[in-house]
């Protein structure tokens, strides 16, 4: 992949500004984005601006030991200081993308990682997801607490705070920031809402894995369990089911139990 010019880059942050801003990834002036350069500069969104909102020459560019080689009039952002971490610990990054998405931030709040092996997707192209330790915003401790994982992972999340996410180009790293949020909304509905997740089997995750190294991809650590029998092999519903009993015991009235439940916590009752 051919690392980017100063104008690539450029205008690679503020269309992945603008989309962290539409898809409600950050607020206000949240979040922070960058970019190394085929020359190993690196361009990175400054302080104080909505993502939304950027222009060319807000833009501050800096050497990887932080260094400002050229800014506008606002300065380069303190929480620039773990991108350039990722970007020292790991010299085949050239993007870091850093947002507040909802449903990610709520698991770091909860110290809750990603990591539960359920669907194929996730486990990669984007791997499992560590929740890092709290440390005070803008503090040092912060690029401490990414430095392990920029070798071996491709997201972390920050716990309090947000959600991080690298790799081999800017847009790789913006996917999965996207594959991050995603993960977690899934994780959510089959955890929280639904109630139940058929976890990938031992077996299942294997292949996964097999596939993720063909692709070349050799990050992404492993999640840290699965399951020892498959519980996805048959058909639910439709004329291979049987109508009463589906696989693993559960009950066409189970599901319609656990369906009325979903409903009733999404559609607002009815009036009296
Ligand atoms: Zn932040």
């Amino acid at each position: 992949m051919k690392p980017l010019s100063d104008f690539e880059a450029k205008d690679l942050i503020l269309e992945i500004g603008r989309r962290m801003y539409a898809k409600n990834y950050v607020a206000a002036n949240d979040g922070n984005i960058s970019c190394k350069t085929g020359a190993g500069t690196i361009w990175a969104t400054p302080t104080g601006v909505s993502k939304g909102y950027m222009k060319a020459d807000e833009l501050v560019k800096m050497r990887p030991d932080g260094t400002v080689i050229q800014q506008g009039k606002l300065k380069p952002s303190s929480e620039i200081k773990m991108h350039l971490r990722v970007y020292n610990e790991n010299p085949e990054v050239y993007g870091v993308c850093h947002a507040h998405p909802p449903v990610s931030t709520s698991f770091a709040i909860a110290g809750i990682s990603l990591d539960k092996a359920v669907y194929p997707e996730a486990l990669v192209n984007l791997g499992t997801v560590p929740c890092v330790h709290y440390e005070p915003p803008g503090s040092q401790g912060i690029p401490d607490s990414v430095a392990p994982y920029c070798k071996t992972h491709n997201a972390l999340l920050l716990a309090n705070h947000g959600a991080l996410a690298w790799g081999p180009s800017l847009m790789d790293a913006w996917y999965r920031l996207e594959s991050v949020e995603h993960y977690a909304m899934i994780l959510m509905y089959t955890g929280n809402i639904i109630g139940k997740a058929n976890v990938l089997s031992c077996e299942q995750v294997r292949e996964l894995i097999k596939i993720r190294e063909k692709l070349g991809i050799t990050t992404g650590g492993l999640p840290p369990c699965c399951a020892a029998q498959a519980t996805n092999t048959a058909d639910v519903g439709g004329p291979g089911a049987s109508p009463g009993l589906l696989p693993g015991g559960v009950s066409s009235a189970d599901i319609e139990a656990v369906t009325r439940e979903v409903l009733s916590r999404l559609l607002p009752a009815a009036p009296a």
